[in-house]
């Protein structure tokens, strides 16, 4: 077989039909079901505790902090009651020694300290008027409640979330390692730390990063309409959306355990779907030798399979695997040089030893990126960053449009997949079932808004930057039934950018309310 024969039959192993992405939204939505009703299911489905999505109006002025893995980030948001804020932050490393501290108290009064720099810094008058204050004070803290600035917490680490702003470290993960605060609330660990620096700030939220999506969406997004949908697909894929609360049945087994009140008013919650574990047994989900290689030889084979199909952390490597795959066949020129030998253009490779190629993770997604939007005349720019990224010297415009041709079938894959999970939520929650004409009032809150239209959050290298991305989604949306034509047109998906500023933010201010 020539070497664009072989491409075409690697890349057709990728192919996701119109019937596998109905296989796999009736599966989702069950498995979404399964995660409502008892925990350790395949799809999570955390209750999040935030019960409310913003509509612009929201007005003030909130912090936010965001601990990930190498920075601290601090910011204040000023909220302007029109769908836009405005947003000062600071940013710190965190200190290589602190991430494997004696005492968790090492790591939160050092944060403590940097909210503490942050509010001398942006916030002088107000910073100083309280220390003032406290010190002519009283009463326990020293400040009015109305004086305390409100701040979300955006903690990337697993925990087990059991209130608005409590949840306890299951572990750590990236280079972390403090025993002590295994087990333990991480706001109550922070918000000590701020008292003991007499800071006017109050936890009010612990957030995760994709629900800070999807409220900063909702801020943002054109109308009054409140956002259904907050997906991220970047280095890993997640989403969270807006549930009925009698749909979560598991929640009251969890209050029973946990002892916390909920806040019942809006007869909604946030759900974290935690979608990148969705099918983890491949039951529905497309399984090629690529995929399969992938998986047992990552750190966690069996788990996250949805995540590494869809997500910017594996497509890179999918697409290296499928190219060593070509490279050790033995009747297959890929990327062969052609100067070495007259008679045998196999002998050797022009790649050259050290190059990503050969390396587990050493192939970018980007790349999928840049091949699959590249136009140019005999795929020049592909073969530049093969060249000068990857140590390709020499590949042919063949051996471009091979790399390619995979690359794109890939990103398509990834894309309809994405779909899947969106359009299971949007069918789930029976968005699409009240006709644009009907819509009601009380549709603006539940995400569908004055014209019917769906609103979608999502935010992420992957999905800022491929190209078509958007338009593979609804290319999905068209063949799966039960949306259609009619309902892909209703659907609207807008960036959502800064979950964990400005979405963090707005999950202190719905906490605000509650208590
Ligand atoms: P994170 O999810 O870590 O907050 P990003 O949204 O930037 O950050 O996602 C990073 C992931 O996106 C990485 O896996 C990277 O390989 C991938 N990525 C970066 N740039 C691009 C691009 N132009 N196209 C597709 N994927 C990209």
């Amino acid at each position: 077989m020539g070497l664009a024969d072989e491409a075409k039959r690697v890349a057709a192993e990728f192919e996701y039909s119109a019937e596998d992405v109905n296989k796999g939204v009736k599966e989702f939505i069950r498995e979404m079901d399964e995660g409502l009703g008892k925990t350790g299911a395949m799809l999570s489905q955390i209750p999040t505790y935030v019960t409310a999505v913003p509509n612009g109006t929201e007005k003030g002025l909130y912090m936010a902090v965001d601990l990930g893995g190498t920075n601290f980030r601090v910011c204040s948001i000023q909220l302007h009651g029109n769908s836009t804020f405005s947003l000062t932050q600071s940013k710190v490393a965190i200190p290589r020694a602190l991430m494997s501290a004696k005492t968790s108290k090492e790591l939160f009064s050092f944060l403590a300290k940097q909210i503490e720099n942050f509010l001398k810094t942006h916030h002088g008058e107000h910073y100083h008027s309280h220390i003032r204050r406290r010190l002519t004070n009283s009463t326990e803290r020293g400040f009015r409640d109305e004086e305390i600035f409100s701040l979300g917490f955006t903690f990337s680490f697993p925990v087990n979330q059991i209130g608005i702003n409590k949840g306890t470290l299951i572990r750590w993960t990236k280079g972390f390692d403090i025993h002590d605060a295994i087990g333990k609330d991480v706001c109550e660990m922070l918000q000590q730390e701020i008292d003991a620096l007499h800071l006017p700030v109050r936890v009010a939220a612990l957030v995760n990063d994709t629900v800070g999506t999807l409220m900063a969406r909702s801020y943002s997004s054109p109308g009054k309409t409140g956002t259904l949908l907050g997906a991220i697909f970047g280095t890993g894929t997640n989403g969270a959306y807006v549930e009925k609360l009698e749909k979560v049945t598991k929640l009251k087994q969890i209050q029973e355990e946990t002892g916390e009140e909920i806040d019942e008013s809006t007869g909604e919650m946030i759900i974290n779907t935690e979608w990148g574990s969705f099918d983890n047994d491949l039951s529905v989900l497309p399984n090629t030798p690529y995929d399969d290689d992938l998986d047992k030889e990552s750190v966690n084979p069996g788990i996250q399979m949805f995540e590494k199909r869809v997500s910017g952390m594996f497509l890179g490597e999918l697409l290296r695997r499928a190219i060593l795959f070509l490279l050790k066949k033995h009747d297959c020129p890929l990327f062969a040089d052609r100067d070495s030998s007259e008679n045998d253009v196999h002998s050797t490779t022009n790649i050259a030893d050290d190059s990503g190629i050969y390396k587990q993770w050493g192939l970018d997604t980007s790349f999928l990126s840049i091949t699959h939007g590249d136009r140019s005349p005999g795929l020049r720019i592909t073969r530049q960053t093969l060249d000068k990224e990857y140590g390709v010297t020499a590949a042919s415009a063949e051996d471009a449009e091979a790399v390619q041709m995979i690359a794109s079938a890939i990103g398509k894959r990834a894309a309809r997949l994405s779909a899947v999970a969106i359009a299971a939520i949007v069918i789930a929650t029976n968005k699409l079932e009240s006709p644009a004409d009907v819509a009601t009032d009380n549709d603006a809150a539940l995400g569908v808004n004055e014209d019917g239209i769906v609103d979608i959050g999502v935010d992420g290298s992957l999905v800022e930057f491929y190209p078509d991305f958007e338009d593979y989604i609804r290319e999905a949306f068209r063949q799966i039934p039960q949306i259609g034509e009619r309902g892909e047109k209703r659907i609207r998906i807008g960036i959502a950018k800064d979950g964990s500023g400005v979405g963090a933010a707005l999950i202190a201010l719905v906490a605000d309310k509650v208590v």
